[in-house]
């Protein structure tokens, strides 16, 4: 089959494909399926990039889960990081602003100015941040171990320490201090 071919039964571009034998982008999951009908193979041998004889077929399936999650944590690991490395400058530079407008000689309209600016400023930042951690992994519910995403204003509005924060669990329905985790299961 021709990448032209192959990309007008899956409705996408031949470039796509030339990108996927190349190596350079892997296929959306969402038409993997198709793709795996088309070529008759399955997805551990599409993922594993060969026919799988059936002797090995377990352990290359079990790799090839491992592999996508640690791609998964190693993504959410990096921005909850972003996160980190956009927050606490702001929170640092924000409090040498207040600490400048509190003790040192200026006019007050400048003080005023400044402890304005640094507030605006860490809470600007601050929403950005949850917006960042909620995308990032999932919260656990200490009661049920549920792991689920919450919604950016149940997030932002709950009480926190670090990034543990006291949240009720959509499954059980109880409140807990939940725990960020960086996978589903
Ligand atoms: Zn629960």
């Amino acid at each position: 089959m021709t990448q032209a071919v192959l990309a007008e039964k899956l409705g996408i571009s031949d470039r796509a494909i030339s990108k996927w034998e190349t190596g350079k982008s892997m296929p959306d999951s969402g038409i993997m399926l198709e793709l795996c009908n088309l070529l008759k193979i399955n997805v551990n041998e599409l993922l594993s990039g060969e026919r799988i004889m059936a002797e090995v077929y377990d352990k290359r399936a079990e790799e090839n889960l491992l592999a996508m999650r640690r791609e998964v944590e190693e993504k959410n690991r990096q921005m909850l990081q972003t996160e980190y490395w956009i927050a606490f400058p702001a929170v640092i530079s924000g409090l040498v602003m207040v600490f400048v407008a509190s003790f040192i000689e200026m006019p007050v309209w400048l003080r005023i100015v400044l402890i304005v600016f640094a507030f605006v400023m860490i809470f600007t930042v601050a929403f950005i941040a949850v917006g960042i951690e909620q995308k990032a992994g999932y919260y656990e519910c200490q009661n049920c171990h549920h792991r689920y995403v919450p919604t950016y204003w149940q997030t932002n509005l709950a009480m926190h320490m670090g990034r543990t924060r006291y949240m009720k669990c959509p499954k059980c329905g109880k409140r807990s201090w939940q725990k960020k985790v960086l996978t589903h299961l």
